[in-house]
């Protein structure tokens, strides 16, 4: 698995893309200039992996597009050492960015297959996930919680309970909610049972789905 001087010149580009669509977190820039994207997708695609866009993954998913990964990291905003809930591993790129960011990653997958695959992979191009699990995102994970974070990689129709249960007090909850297309929504936890909810532009993300088929 070869990540060469030209790969390297692309991230640089896909970095500055980034700052210019309005990204300005150096953590996340730092860490998206240094995960090579081109080794989470099908050889068929590695001409277009530094280019600002989803691309097909297996089992009919995507990678998501890097501006959306760049966007959501930021919103997270992550700091070393803190538990991190992921849901809907896919290829494992945003695995390996929060991973890069020194957080304690969790992330559930649906699909067997990409489970499997990334399961795999990532350890294998040096990214170390605290757990990866194979289930159901819309469970959250209670027997790790509660988390610094979260983060929900696929679009839900609603904002799934558990997810808001299993934070922590000054924790932060990153959730695209809608059926077709999807707003961008921030929840801080500001107490036991309050939460302070923003809304932050529209994006398109897969189905988040609730049954296993
Ligand atoms: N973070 C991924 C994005 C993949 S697309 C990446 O960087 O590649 C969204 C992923 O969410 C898909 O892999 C899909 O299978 C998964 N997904 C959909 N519904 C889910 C659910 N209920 N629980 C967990 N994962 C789910």
């Amino acid at each position: 698995m070869i990540d060469s001087f030209k790969h390297k010149g692309l991230r640089h580009k896909l970095v500055q893309t980034l700052v210019s669509k309005g990204i300005t977190s150096e953590a996340v820039l730092e860490a998206m200039g240094k995960v090579p994207r081109h080794l989470f997708m099908d050889s068929g695609f590695l001409e277009h992996a530094y280019q600002d866009k989803a691309f097909p993954i297996a089992a009919n998913q995507t990678i998501s597009q890097p501006y959306t990964v760049a966007f959501q990291t930021e919103l997270l905003d992550v700091s070393l050492g803190q538990k991190v809930l992921e849901i809907g591993t896919g290829s494992g790129y945003q695995t390996a960015v929060l991973c890069l960011l020194g957080a304690e990653v969790y992330s559930i997958e649906r699909q067997l297959e990409l489970f499997k695959k990334t399961n795999l992979f990532l350890p294998k191009i040096g990214y170390v996930a605290k757990r990866l699990i194979f289930g159901d995102g819309y469970k959250g994970l209670k027997e790790e919680a509660p988390f610094d974070r979260i983060l929900v990689t696929a679009g839900a129709p609603f904002v799934p309970k558990p997810l808001l249960a299993q934070l922590k007090v000054g924790g932060r909850l990153v959730i695209p909610v809608g059926e077709t297309e999807q707003i961008m929504t921030l929840f801080v936890r500001t107490g036991a049972k309050t939460f302070e909810k923003q809304e932050l532009g529209q994006f398109k993300f897969v189905p988040m789905l609730e049954d296993k088929s």
